[in-house]
């Protein structure tokens, strides 16, 4: 049975990037028989609003997205992420990172000139604490923040709609967290052992996490989990070529809502993508019947907004 997931971070109302993301999982899942989970991403205590949660369930099902199951939002699962880590630490993968973030910026800018740095311009952590003594550790404050010990592995995988992929962890990641600080996992971590315990067989999500994939697999595989399968999708982009955000709020649901019905939404971002030849109003059940993965295009969507 396919498995496909809605993942929604509550820290702002739906804009048309979440909403092209869910509906390709939902029409992927659909179009096969398959199920859609449901599962709040609220890992970040600061920044997400039960308000939010709220109304993004209202708009997903507003949209004619609906989902067969809900499952445990991530901030009821400390216990499962604790677990996750357990198992790491005694592979002997994990290592406690004391560093600030006034330490890792100055050390950045320091070393910005020398230091590695991922194909996106991300400075990769420098290993600082990697090799601490017990007796260098004992002299530090406590932290509950943890690191991975990435091994100089590339990863391969392919996207089932942008082909082949392959990166190398070191180099465009280093040793990456898996434990903030403040105690809450990282979304690295959490992702991993929650589309696994949701058994989803399939993710389908924006190009932004397309870096993140190889990460995650790894963890899957340090971890004995089964991983599902990749789609990463093309991202909206407004006129002046910025990646849509929760920031644009012409785009978001409570806007959107307020000028057009549903299917003329979801009309639109069929059209844009490919499914459909022209802008007009269809239901996902619609779209559905004769949904093919190969008439959508891969590359990034400039929206324009239709008068
Ligand atoms: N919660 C993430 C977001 O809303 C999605 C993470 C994922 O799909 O893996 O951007
Ligand atoms: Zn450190």
């Amino acid at each position: 049975m396919l498995r496909g997931r809605f993942a929604p971070s509550p820290s702002g109302r739906m804009h048309l990037g979440n909403v092209f993301s869910a509906m390709l999982a939902w029409l992927s899942a659909k179009s096969r028989g398959g199920q859609i989970v449901l599962r709040v991403e609220d890992l970040d205590p600061a920044r997400s609003k039960p308000a939010f949660v709220e109304a993004i369930l209202d708009d997903l099902k507003w949209l004619g997205l609906d989902w067969d199951e809900r499952a445990e939002d991530q901030s009821r699962r400390h216990q499962a992420y604790e677990a996750a880590l357990e198992r790491l630490g005694q592979m002997g993968l994990l290592y406690p990172c004391y560093c600030s973030r006034d330490q890792l910026h100055a050390a950045s800018a320091l070393q910005a000139a020398s230091a590695p740095h991922a194909s996106d311009g991300r400075i990769i952590y420098a290993g600082t604490c990697r090799n601490l003594t017990a007796e260098e550790r004992a002299l530090r404050p406590p932290t509950r923040c943890l690191r991975v010990k990435v091994p100089g592995e590339t990863v391969a995988f392919t996207d089932g709609l942008q082909g082949p992929q392959s990166l190398s962890l070191q180099e465009e990641w280093g040793d990456f967290i898996v434990r903030r600080a403040d105690g809450v996992a990282a979304y690295q971590l959490a992702v991993v052992v929650d589309d696994a315990a949701c058994g989803v067989t399939e993710v389908v999500r924006g190009r932004d996490l397309l870096s993140s994939t190889p990460v995650q697999l790894w963890l899957y595989r340090a971890l004995g989990l089964t991983p599902p399968s990749f789609v990463h999708v093309p991202m909206l982009l407004s006129t002046d070529g910025r990646r849509l955000s929760k920031r644009d709020r012409d785009l978001d649901l409570g806007q959107l809502r307020k000028a057009w019905p549903p299917e003329k939404v979801i009309g639109l971002l069929a059209w844009r993508c490919g499914l459909i030849d022209r802008w007009e109003a269809v239901s996902p059940r619609e779209l559905a019947a004769d949904f093919d993965w190969r008439r959508v295009r891969r590359e990034d969507i400039v929206m324009t907004l239709p008068q």
